[in-house]
């Protein structure tokens, strides 16, 4: 039956680019769930919708009631990174402001949302934990009508900017075979190739360990906060 997959406006828009391809097409802010639910209906495929947290707030929701009330076959994937950080790290509900030191604001949970509009499968993931998401991504497609699957994990330049990210660089060690899967699959930026050999520099990663759990000779090591090697 296959699959289409309609995207929204933020950074994971890049994700249309070689490698990842999770796009199929883009129309604008807070399309994806309710034109998801139109190419589901006029192909009778399952359409597997992207849309970040902000504008899930902002123009998302309505596609979401409607997807429940007329019972389309649609998996939402809301990724929340508790900002809108395309424009700038602007909050928007669901972020928790006391925690980011403001008060007088309440919070709205996105878990509620879904939860109150009646969607029945719900999954809350973790995406740095690849296993898991992956089970928990393919549990929610394969569930016949609307679920939902909330990718929380905070952006990682607003938690450098408010000086909360501890994650350690990651280097490529000896036991590297060099067959490229971290580099043709994962798209990771901060990947570089130097005299036929892959690398990782150090002031691009930002040590989210998901290119180490993907790597088949477990080459891929966290580098300790004492080693000032570049790479080895
Ligand atoms: S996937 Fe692992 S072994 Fe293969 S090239 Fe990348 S770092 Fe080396
Ligand atoms: S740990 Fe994360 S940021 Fe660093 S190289 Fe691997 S995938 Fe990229």
């Amino acid at each position: 039956m296959g699959t289409i997959r309609p995207t929204d406006i933020g950074c994971y828009t890049l994700g249309f680019l070689p490698p990842l391809f999770t796009g199929d097409f883009l129309i604008c802010m807070g399309s994806s769930v309710g034109a998801g639910c139109g190419f589901s209906k006029a192909t009778g495929k399952k359409a597997i919708s992207f849309i970040m947290d902000s504008r899930f707030f902002h123009s998302g929701i309505p596609g979401l009631i409607n997807a429940v009330f007329n019972h389309h076959d649609l998996t939402l994937i809301i990724l929340d990174n508790q900002t809108t950080a395309m424009t700038g790290h602007q909050p928007h509900p669901g972020v928790n402001m006391t925690e980011m030191g403001y008060e007088g604001f309440s919070h709205v949970s996105i878990e509620s949302v879904v939860r109150g509009i009646g969607v029945e499968h719900l999954a809350v993931i973790r995406p740095y934990n690849i296993k898991k998401s992956i089970a928990a991504i393919k549990g929610a497609a394969a569930f016949c009508g609307v679920s939902v699957v909330i990718a929380r994990q905070n952006c990682v330049l607003l938690d450098k900017s408010l000086k909360k990210h501890t994650g350690n660089p990651f280097y490529v060690s000896d036991r590297c075979k060099n067959h490229r899967d971290c580099i043709n699959d994962l798209a990771c930026p901060a990947f570089f190739i130097e005299s036929g050999k892959v690398k990782i520099n150090p002031a691009l990663c930002t040590g989210c360990g998901v290119c180490a759990q993907g790597c088949p000779e477990h080459a891929i090591l966290p580098l300790k906060k004492t080693e000032k090697a570049f790479n080895p």
